[in-house]
């Protein structure tokens, strides 16, 4: 069976309106935070204005958003998260709660010596640092007291 969807050029202009209007969305609300939030944090939070948009579609523009560049992905224990930020920085990942923290400017020493033992040219660097962020380690902190 031959099925024939035919969508008139005036529909298709508005959906792609609309796809444009909900990526741009999500865009400015990744935008200026410090979070990284995942998909589902963004879906929830812009679901009350846009009541159409689904958790599809928001991993769809984020990944056309990072393929652009304008986002970066970053991936922690298992899930995906977002910056906006898209020089390369350092993050502090939890593995109790999965946050991804901003890392201040770390010494760019390091660099420098992997540098005389690399035949390439290193042009950026981040650093990944792993452990508990300060609400677990005071959580486990007290749960270890009772
Ligand atoms: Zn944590
Ligand atoms: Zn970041």
């Amino acid at each position: 069976m031959i099925m024939i969807i035919i969508i008139d050029k005036r529909e298709k202009e508005e959906i792609m309106a609309r796809y444009s209007r909900q990526r741009e969305a999500i865009r400015k609300q990744v935008s200026g935070r410090k979070d990284h939030p995942t998909a589902e944090t963004l879906y929830a939070e812009l679901k009350k204005d846009f009541p159409e948009l689904s958790l599809a579609t928001v991993y769809r523009n984020l990944g056309q958003l990072a393929e652009w560049g304008e986002v970066v992905k970053i991936d922690s224990y298992g899930a995906a998260r977002f910056d906006w930020v898209v020089e390369p920085h350092s993050h502090f990942f939890c593995r109790e709660c999965g946050c991804v923290v901003d890392m201040p400017e770390a010494d760019d020493r390091m660099p420098r010596d992997i540098a005389e033992h690399f035949d390439g040219v290193i042009e950026s660097s981040a650093s990944n640092f792993f452990g508990l962020c300060k609400e677990c380690k005071e959580k486990l902190d007290r749960e270890s007291r009772n």
